[in-house]
Formats: structure tokens, C-alpha cells, sequence
């Protein structure tokens, strides 16, 4: 079955850099279409397991390439629902990086003090607040009590949770059924729907064409167990296309609309950042956390407290140091992985055999209590390159949900590996001090590198050569597509960059705005907040 319809925008996808404008230019006056190719899932949905079928395995996507794997969300919501909600803004030196190309990557219209009024308005919005120490769970003051210990400092991490509401039950990754996480299905996207967007879930975009006088956009709409399974098509015609399926997923349905739209800017598919993450994984010693850190539970365990918290609530700033050179800036995450990837690939520390199975690795995950796991956040050099897109889709599906093989492909500079071995070797002199821990990098030689940070593959910048949109997020040489994604932030950020791509979506919008102003939508731009609904009252009203 194919239909054919008509609006003024379609946004593609539903995460941070699709909710947004598809708020404010709906609050405007568009006539609105969000193309999500996830299911709708709302608190009730969420479920605390990961059994084939539940939200666990139904609103993430697991993306294989060639030297880097993508972790992200496939679900209303995009990685909003998946995330977990570490929220702090980027660091004032991020906007100087030159990075390998050796100019500046970012506009120069766009620095920290440009970029503030559009952090605030997300802030605002989602709600983000600080968290005191009193938030941290024993993961983070263990992470903390260490660098102290190591003459370091941390902090608690801004995050986008409602205290108040936190269980501290640790199921970020499958969504909060406590609403307590602020996704984007509690602000942006309620707000969008009431100013009369529509969502259409299970839709996902194959590629763009052009009409007399817009765009027309061609999606497939798949099963709801089984993402493989195509069960019709369709089109719809409007006059501006604002593009936000993610960084591993825009670049592929640009590049396949590239036959019909003309040539591609060269940065289409070039770039990519994994914002220059990394995994260590600490199996702590618990004699030592009382000896040399005196920490106590109060119940006879010193910490054995590895699965009790929210995600990341403690991190180490130090090294988010302007004055440092460039490939030497990081911040170091405490963060807690669900059994499932993190656990099957955490390496066993000096393992004499195998390092992510066989006995060892038996050993380690008996453990698994005293693990502590840190995430390092650094600056990569933009190495990744998405080759030519699949016949359909993102990527080639391998499963029926969960997992794709795609077409990127990722080899680390000497730069991007000097870096990680830096960061490496700071957490290893921050846990492994006096014994108390052992700790294992992020192994390469499994699988590659991993990144649930996709920046950069259409990204935003001054020179043609090296950015495909302008400063105003439009294509170059395609006016009216809008690109507002993690694909436009210029390269890696150091920090978690949700609050970034947000708020570069956020500045975006007047420029949206004024586009459809020009080509006759009457469309305002509003300024005002989207109101807070709760996800089981907005699942019991919205057309799902
Ligand atoms: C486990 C996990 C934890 C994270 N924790 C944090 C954190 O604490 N702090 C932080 O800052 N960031 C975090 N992130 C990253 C954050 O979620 C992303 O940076 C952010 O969501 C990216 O926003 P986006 O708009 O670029 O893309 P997304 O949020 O990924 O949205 C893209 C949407 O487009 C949809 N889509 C893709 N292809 C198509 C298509 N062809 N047609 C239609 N729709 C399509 C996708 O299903 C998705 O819903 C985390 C990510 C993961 C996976
Ligand atoms: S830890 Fe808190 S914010 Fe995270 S899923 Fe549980 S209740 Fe929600």
C-alpha cells in the first residue's frame, strides 16, 4: 500500500535535533510531520528487562561498521529515551578546535557565549538541574573518593532527572517508567503534538527528491517486531525537509537522495566523530576501598554497589583545560553499564588468555558488584567515512531488532590514539594507586572502537570544503533542507554532547523560520517553553 501527502515540514526522526524544531515551528503555525522509523513507546512501555520484545531490545539500534560501532536510539524520542541525561554544557575551548584539518572547525558566528542563550532554553525546558553530592550514588563517591585521593577533583554531573522522582533503579538504557528522566517525550514532542504535528512512528526515510517547488520525502513503514519486514510506503510532499535521523543515519539518506537532488556537499559522510569515547572497566578490590578510601555501606560491604544508581552521576573535569594542547582535553565519566554490550565486552584485566570470555572473564563478571566503569570522552580527529548507502534503510539489518551492519568506517590518527592513551593512563593512575583496583581500556581489537556520542558527518562550518551546512544548519546548495542533528556539531566535544546538538537545534529554528517565510508559509517563531505533560497521560490522549 503506497499514500501520498502533503505538509509544509517534515522533520526526519524524533530525537533532540527533530523534537525541537518540530515544536517550535508547529507552536508557529506549520503544518508538521515527524517521520520516526522506532516505535512509539511511552512510560508504561518501558520495561526492567531484556527479553527479545521488550523496550530493551525495541528502541535502540546497535549499528556495525568497519573500526566503530554506534550505539543509539530507534524509538519517539530518539536517544532522549535512551539516554542517560547527563546534561553539562561544552567546554569554551571546544568552539576554538582545529583538529587535523588545522582551521577552525566551528562558525565563527557560534562560541560558548553565542551558544549560552540556547543552552538556557533547553535547560529550561527538558528541565536540567545541578545535582548536589547527596545525588551521587556509591559508584560516583567511590570515582570521587578516588581522585581525591589521586589529588584530583570531581563533580557531580548537571543532569536532566527529576530527583524527586528517581528511583535510582538504573534502567536508563530501556526508558524511565518513572518519568523521573526528562526525555522528550514529557516536553518538546507533547508540546509539538498539541500544536497539531503529527508523529508517524515506524516510518522510516529512505531519501529526498525534488518538486516544483519543495521537496518530496519517500519512506517505508516496517513491522513492529520485526524491523527487516517492509509493510508499505509512501510519500509526502512539503516545502522545507528538517533532517535529524541521527549522525549514523543522515548521512546515508542524503547520499541516496544525491541521484535525484544533484551533488552532495563533499562533508556529506565525511567526518564523523565517536567523540572520542572509550570504556574502562575497573574491577574494584573492596578491602582496599575500606582501607585506603574508608569508605563503608554501613551493612559490612564497602561498595559492592556497582548496579545501584541513574548513569553517570560524578565526573572528573580536570583535564578540561583550555590551556592544554588539543588531543589532551578529556573528561572522565563514572557511569554504569546494563548487562548486555558493556558487560559481554569489558576485557578481563590482564588476562593471560581470552579477554571478553573464557574463564577470566567468568571470574571478572562474578565480580561484577565491585566493577566500576569509567567512560573517557576525548577528542578524536574526525577519521569516520560512511561508503555507499544500502539498497534501503540506515544500514542492513541483521536481526530483527537491534542490530545492523552499516557502511561507516573509522581508523584512529595517531592523534585520536595518543589521546585515548592518555586518558587511559590517567583513570589507570587514578584507580589502580595502592591496588585498589585493576583496570581494562577499551580493547580496539574486538570489535573496533564504540560510540554512542554519533557527531559530525554533515556538519556545520565556514569552509565549503570541509562542512556541508552553513552557519544556519541549511545544505549547502539545497535550500529548504535543514540538517539539526548530532551529524552538524562540528567534531568531538569532551563532555556528553546532547545539551550541544539541543541547543544548536534550538538556534536553528529562526533560521527554519525565516526559510519558510520566504517561500510563503505564514510561520512565527515562538520563543516560549513547551509545558511538561506526563508520558502515561499523554499515551492515554495521543494517537499512537
Ligand atoms: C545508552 C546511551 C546513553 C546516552 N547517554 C547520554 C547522556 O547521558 N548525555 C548525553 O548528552 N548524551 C547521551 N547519549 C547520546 C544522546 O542520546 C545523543 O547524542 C542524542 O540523542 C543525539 O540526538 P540526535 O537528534 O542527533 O539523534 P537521535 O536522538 O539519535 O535521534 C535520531 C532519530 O532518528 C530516527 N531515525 C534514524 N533513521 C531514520 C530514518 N531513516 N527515518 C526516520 N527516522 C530515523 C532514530 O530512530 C532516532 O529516533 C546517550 C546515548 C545512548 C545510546
Ligand atoms: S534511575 Fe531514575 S531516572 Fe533512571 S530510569 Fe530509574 S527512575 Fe528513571
Amino acid at each position: 500500500m503506497s499514500r501520498n501527502d502533503s505538509t509544509d515540514v517534515v522533520v526526519i526522526g524524533s530525537g533532540f535535533g527533530g523534537a525541537i524544531p518540530a515544536y517550535r515551528l508547529a507552536a508557529g503555525g506549520a503544518r508538521v510531520e515527524i517521520l520516526e522509523r522506532g516505535p512509539w513507546l511511552t512510560g508504561d512501555d518501558f520495561d526492567h528487562d531484556f527479553k527479545f520484545g521488550s523496550s530493551s531490545t525495541r528502541a535502540f539500534e546497535f549499528t556495525m561498521g568497519d573500526g566503530m560501532n554506534v550505539l543509539g536510539g530507534n524509538c519517539v524520542g530518539g536517544g532522549s529515551v535512551v539516554y542517560f541525561a547527563a546534561m553539562p554544557r561544552a567546554p569554551r575551548y571546544v568552539f576554538g578546535r582545529r583538529g587535523g584539518i588545522g582551521e577552525r572547525m566551528w562558525p565563527r558566528t557560534i562560541d560558548r557565549d553565542a551558544l549560552d542563550p540556547w543552552y538556557d532554553m533547553v535547560a529550561e525546558s527538558l528541565p536540567i538541574t545541578r545535582q548536589d553530592w547527596d545525588d551521587v550514588t556509591y559508584s560516583g563517591g567511590l570515582f570521587a573518593a578516588a581522585c581525591s585521593r589521586a589529588g584530583r577533583t570531581a563533580n557531580p554531573v548537571p543532569a536532566a532527572i527529576d530527583r524527586d522522582r528517581c528511583t535510582n533503579c538504573n534502567w536508563m538504557m530501556s526508558g524511565c517508567r518513572f518519568d523521573a528522566k526528562r526525555s522528550l517525550l514529557l516536553n518538546y514532542l507533547p508540546a509539538a503534538v498539541v500544536h497539531g504535528a503529527r508523529i508517524r512512528p515506524l516510518h522510516e526515510v529512505q531519501r529526498i527528491t525534488r518538486t516544483g517547488d519543495g521537496y518530496r520525502v519517500h519512506y517505508n513503514t516496517v513491522d513492529e517486531v520485526d524491523y527487516r519486514v517492509v509493510t508499505g510506503s509512501g510519500t509526502i510532499d512539503c516545502k522545507l525537509v528538517v533532517v535529524a535521523a541521527g549522525a549514523a543515519a543522515t548521512p546515508v539518506i542524503l547520499q541516496r537522495s544525491e541521484e535525484d537532488l544533484g551533488a552532495m556537499p563533499e562533508a556529506v559522510g565525511r567526518y564523523f566523530s565517536g567523540n572520542g569515547e572509550r570504556l574502562n572497566t575497573a574491577v574494584v578490590d573492596e578491602d582496599k576501598v575500606r582501607e585506603l578510601l574508608k569508605l563503608d555501606r554501613g551493612d559490612g560491604r564497602a561498595y559492592e554497589a556497582y548496579q545501584i544508581g541513574k548513569g553517570p552521576v560524578c565526573a572528573s573535569w580536570d583535564k578540561l583545560d583550555g590551556s592544554l594542547p588539543e588531543f589532551s582535553r578529556y573528561s572522565l565519566e563514572q557511569l554504569y553499564f546494563p548487562p548486555g554490550f558493556g558487560t559481554i565486552l569489558a576485557q578481563a584485566p590482564e588476562a593471560a588468555g581470552p579477554t571478553w570470555f573464557g574463564t577470566e572473564k567468568k571470574e571478572m563478571l562474578r565480580r561484577w558488584q565491585s566493577w566500576l566503569t569509567i567512560f573517557i570522552m576525548s577528542e578524536d580527529d574526525n577519521e569516520g567515512v560512511f561508503g555507499p548507502p544500502p539498497e534501503t534503510g540506515n544500514a542492513d539489518r541483521v536481526s530483527q531488532q537491534m542490530l545492523s551492519r552499516g557502511a561507516l568506517s573509522y581508523r584512529p590518527s595517531a592523534d585520536t590514539r595518543a589521546a585515548w592513551k592518555r586518558a587511559d593512563e590517567d583513570v589507570r593512575d587514578i584507580l589502580e594507586r595502592d591496588g585498589l583496583a585493576r583496570v581494562m581500556p577499551w580493547n580496539d581489537e574486538v570489535i573496533g572502537a564504540y560510540t554512542v556520542h554519533p557527531l559530525a558527518s554533515c556538519r556545520i562550518g565556514d569552509d565549503p570544503e570541509t562542512s556541508a551546512l552553513d552557519d544556519t544548519h541549511e545544505l549547502r546548495g539545497h535550500p529548504g533542507i535543514f540538517v539539526t542533528d548530532g551529524s552538524a556539531v562540528p567534531g568531538a566535544l569532551t563532555v556528553n554532547p546532547a545539551f550541544t546538538i539541543a541547543a544548536l537545534a534550538e538556534r536553528a529554528v529562526p533560521g527554519i523560520v525565516a526559510a519558510a517565510g520566504r517561500r510563503g508559509l505564514p510561520v512565527r517563531y515562538v520563543a516560549e517553553p513547551p509545558p511538561s505533560v506526563s508520558s502515561s497521560a499523554w499515551a492515554r490522549t495521543a494517537d499512537r
